[in-house]
């Protein structure tokens, strides 16, 4: 499965439990990058009532890694305070949004 494909499977399911999900869009604007920046996130999940993380979409494949600006960018806002787990199934990213619902840490 390509990662666009899973990414939308991804969106769809947790959608139908009831989250907020938000894809991340990175463009370049002028030769820079705008918008969350290179390296953000694939997607801004809301899990009502009051917690929220953002998703790296992974494929399954052992090729497809964190980028060096993913890695940089993905340590910069866990020093924040930002939830950031990276998913390589609809059956992962399920479990991450139940665990963090639930109160168990992903
Ligand atoms: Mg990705």
């Amino acid at each position: 499965m390509s990662e666009s494909n899973l990414q939308s499977a991804i969106i769809s399911a947790l959608r139908a439990i009831g989250c907020l999900v938000v894809p991340n869009v990175v463009v370049t604007h002028r030769g820079r990058p705008t918008g969350c920046g290179t390296g953000s996130p694939d997607l801004f999940v809301a899990i009502p009532p009051q917690w929220s993380v953002w998703l790296e979409v992974k494929t399954e494949e052992k090729t497809s890694k964190l980028s060096a600006e993913q890695v940089k960018l993905h340590a910069e806002w866990r020093r924040a305070g930002v939830r950031i787990e990276t998913v390589r199934s609809v059956h992962e990213a399920v479990a991450v949004v139940t665990a963090i619902r639930f109160g168990r840490s992903a």
